[in-house]
C-alpha cells in the first residue's frame, strides 16, 4: 500500500529527508515537503554574504527546484500540526498521512529593537544590509552581538566576527577600527570543551577582536549596549543574532517538553507520537555534560538521513535499524582563505569528544567546496 509522509520545512533537515526518500522510494510513496518560504538560503553561505564575498543570488535557490520522484512541494505557512492524528493545516486545507517529520527549526525574535540599530545577520536581508554598511564604513567601532541563548551553529558568530576583522584589514582600516564581540556564553563553543573553546578564543583575539564573554544583553539604543553586569559599549555597526524560539505553530502541540522544544529519543528522533519524528534546531537533546547538542545543521543532515531509513524500513516491513551517532563536525572560517575544522563525538561520555584540526587554506576550500555540492545535489 502506497504510504504518505509528511515532511514539514524545507531547510536542511526537511530536504535531506525527502531527497533521501524520494531516491529510495519516491516512486512508491507520496511525500509531501511543506514550507512557507520561496527563496531556500543554505544559511553558511550568509557569513560570506555579510562581507561581499558572495552576491545575493548566489546563496539560495527555488524551494520548487527540489521536486523529485515522489515528493510534492507545498508553500505556505503551516497553521496547525496535530501529531496525535499525523496531520497538518496549510492554506487551509488538512492533510494526512502515515508519517510525520518535524523539521522546522527555530523561529527568529527581534528583542531591545535591535533590528532598528543594526542588523541580524542570521538573515538574508540583514546580511546583505549589514555588507551596504561595511561597504561604506569608515572608521569606529563595530559589534558582533550574541544577545540570548541557544542560538544555531555555535561558531557563527566568532566566524562572522574574524570575517568582518579579515574584510576590514583589506581595506586598511584596522587602526581606525575597534571590533568587539559579546556574549552570554562564557566561552566560545563550551559544549565542545575547554580546550576547543580557549583555542577559538585565541583565534579570535589573533585577529584584534575583544571577546566580551558572560555579557548578558539587557538593553539597546541607537548607539549603545547596555550588559546585566553593568558595563555599557558603544558602536558605530552593529550585526546581532536574533533569539530562537521553537516555532509558535509547534509550541501550540503536545510536542514540547520542558525544555522549549521538542524532546525525542536520541537515537531514532521519534517524538513521544509513534511515527512522528522531530529532526534539527527544534529538537532538544540533552547531552550527559548537562549542555544540550548545539543545533547545527551537520546534525539536522545526519538526523535527517536515519530518520528516512528507518522510515524506508518501516515500511518495507522491516526493523528500523538506524540511529543517530551524535558525530559533527564544523568549518570555522577565520579569513583571508583559511578555516579550522573541529570534529568528533558528541555523545560520547561523560563528555563530548571533539578536536580542532589545525587551521589552513583546505578547511576553506572544503567549506566551499561543500557549499557548490549543496546546491548541485539537491536543487
Ligand atoms: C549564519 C549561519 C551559518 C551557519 N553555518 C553552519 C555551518 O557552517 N555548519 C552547520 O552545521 N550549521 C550551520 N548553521 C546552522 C544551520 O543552518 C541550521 O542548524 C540548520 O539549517 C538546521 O536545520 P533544520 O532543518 O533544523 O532547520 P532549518 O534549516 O532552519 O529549516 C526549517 C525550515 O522550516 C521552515 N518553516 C518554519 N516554520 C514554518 C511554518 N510555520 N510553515 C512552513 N515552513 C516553516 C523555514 O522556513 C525553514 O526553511 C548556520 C546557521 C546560520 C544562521
Amino acid at each position: 500500500m502506497n504510504k504518505t509522509i509528511l515532511v514539514l520545512g524545507a531547510g536542511t533537515g526537511g530536504i535531506i529527508t525527502a531527497k533521501k526518500l524520494s531516491k529510495e522510494i519516491g516512486r512508491n510513496t507520496k511525500i509531501l515537503l511543506f514550507e512557507k518560504e520561496e527563496k531556500n538560503v543554505f544559511a553558511p553561505s550568509l557569513l560570506w554574504l555579510m562581507i561581499g564575498k558572495r552576491k545575493p543570488r548566489q546563496v539560495y535557490r527555488n524551494t520548487r527546484k527540489i521536486e523529485g520522484a515522489g515528493i510534492e512541494i507545498v508553500i505556505g505557512e503551516i497553521e496547525h500540526v496535530n501529531p496525535e492524528n499525523i496531520s497538518v493545516t496549510i492554506n487551509g486545507k488538512e492533510y494526512n498521512g502515515d508519517y510525520m517529520v518535524v523539521s522546522l527549526g527555530i523561529e527568529q525574535v527581534l528583542e531591545h529593537n535591535l533590528d532598528s540599530y543594526g542588523y541580524n545577520f542570521y538573515t538574508l536581508d540583514g546580511a546583505i544590509k549589514f555588507n551596504e554598511k561595511l561597504n561604506n564604513f569608515k572608521e569606529g567601532k563595530i559589534a558582533i552581538l550574541i544577545p540570548s541563548l541557544p542560538f544555531k551553529c555555535p561558531a557563527a558568530p566568532y566566524e562572522a566576527a574574524m570575517l568582518v576583522a579579515n574584510s576590514i584589514d583589506e581595506k586598511r582600516l584596522s587602526d581606525v577600527t575597534e571590533i568587539s564581540l559579546y556574549s552570554p556564553e562564557p566561552g566560545p563553543m563550551g559544549v565542545a570543551g575547554k580546550e576547543l573553546s580557549d583555542s577559538v578564543r585565541q583565534l579570535i583575539e589573533m585577529k584584534g577582536i575583544t571577546y566580551y564573554p558572560e555579557h548578558q544583553l539587557v538593553s539597546a539604543t541607537e548607539k549603545t549596549l547596555t550588559f546585566s553586569n553593568g558595563r555599557t559599549s558603544e558602536f558605530d555597526l552593529l550585526a546581532f543574532t536574533p533569539k530562537h524560539q521553537c516555532p509558535s505553530v509547534v509550541g501550540k502541540t503536545n510536542l514540547i517538553g520542558k525544555s522549549g522544544w521538542i524532546e525525542v529519543d536520541r537515537n531514532t528522533m521519534e517524538t513521544q507520537f509513534q511515527n512522528v519524528y522531530a529532526i534539527g534546531d527544534i529538537t532538544s537533546i540533552p547531552l550527559e555534560m548537562g549542555k544540550p547538542l548545539p543545533k547545527a545543521g551537520v546534525f539536522a543532515h545526519s538526523q535527517a538521513e536515519t530518520v528516512a531509513h528507518n522510515i524506508i524500513q518501516k515500511i518495507a516491513g522491516k526493523i528500523p535499524d538506524m540511529a543517530f551517532s551524535g558525530n559533527g563536525q564544523c568549518f570555522l572560517e577565520l579569513g583571508g582563505g583559511k578555516a579550522g575544522f573541529a570534529g568528533g563525538n558528541f555523545y560520547n561520555s561523560p563528555l563530548p569528544d571533539v578536536k580542532m584540526k589545525k587551521p589552513g587554506f583546505i578547511w576553506h576550500w572544503a567549506k566551499v567546496w561543500f557549499e557548490k555540492y549543496w546546491f548541485f545535489k539537491n536543487f
